[in-house]
């Protein structure tokens, strides 16, 4: 299995997984264009994906996933509420491409068993992702308000999870942003900050997860540095550092390819 954050944050997300005989994207929030650079960066061709998986319809996440779709005959797969709520700027989608899953329910892909679970997030209807194949398994879990224990349970033994550390709630509630985009980011249908993704970890350690790269972090509300340095101090409050491998993805280019 090779995974790799594309980009991640704000302003676009974008991750590429490879594992039992597909090669797929989880969203594709930036153009086009600029998708084809980041993978061409971990030497990746866009020929031949075999589908675009979405999060949510939120911009930042499906911007890219038109011009995607039509320019490289790519099915794309969203619950049925996130298709319903698309936003029209993203063009037409041939009807061959556009398929529907039942959220909280396997799929496969080749031999990729794909779970979407449900998270909470204002959207229509949000996912997060686990992948399994041939012993692996791999979790993306950003764009979350909190996180409830049937998460936890549906991320536990990943070796891999891509999770949000959103923001720092120091740097958001004195900042610039209007206080009700404020509110909607704190609420528990909004993002996860530096302190509770630390917390998530704490808890998933003890679900056999020990390695973790931090994504969808704000441009305005937070750094890598900082998201890094609070994730850090709460594992190592709870004495579980030196057992917790944690890196944070890049806002604007993959941060590795990680093989599992
Ligand atoms: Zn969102
Ligand atoms: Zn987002």
């Amino acid at each position: 299995m090779l995974f790799s954050p594309l980009c991640s944050g704000s302003s676009g997300n974008a991750s590429y997984l490879e594992a039992g005989g597909v090669r797929l994207l989880v969203d594709a929030g930036v153009t086009a264009k600029r998708l084809l650079e980041l993978m061409d960066m971990i030497d990746i061709s866009p020929a031949g994906l075999d589908a675009i998986l979405v999060t949510h319809e939120h911009s930042d996440h499906v911007s890219g996933i038109g011009v995607l779709s039509r320019k490289y005959d790519v099915p794309v797969y969203a619950a049925a509420e996130c298709w319903e709520h698309m936003p029209a700027s993203i063009g037409e989608i041939a009807q061959k491409n556009i398929r529907v899953f039942e959220p909280d329910r396997d799929f496969y892909l080749q031999q990729l068993c794909v779970h979407p679970f449900t998270t909470p997030h204002d959207a229509a209807h949000a996912v997060g992702y686990t992948f399994v194949h041939d012993g692996k398994k791999l979790s993306i879990m950003t764009d979350i308000g909190h996180v409830s224990s049937r998460m936890l349970d549906a991320v536990a033994n990943s070796d891999l999870i891509l999770l949000e550390a959103n923001h720092d709630v120091d740097m958001l509630k004195p900042g610039s942003y209007p206080y009700p985009l404020k509110m909607r980011i704190l609420s528990s249908n909004g993002h996860l900050c530096n302190e509770d993704a630390g917390l998530v970890l704490q808890k998933l350690h003890g679900r056999g997860v020990k390695n973790a790269i931090l994504g969808h972090l704000s441009e305005e509300n937070n750094t890598p540095e900082l998201a890094l340095v609070t994730v850090q101090s709460v594992l190592e409050e709870a004495g579980l550092l030196s057992s917790m491998f944690v890196t944070v993805a890049d806002r604007f280019r993959p941060c590795g390819l990680f093989e599992l």
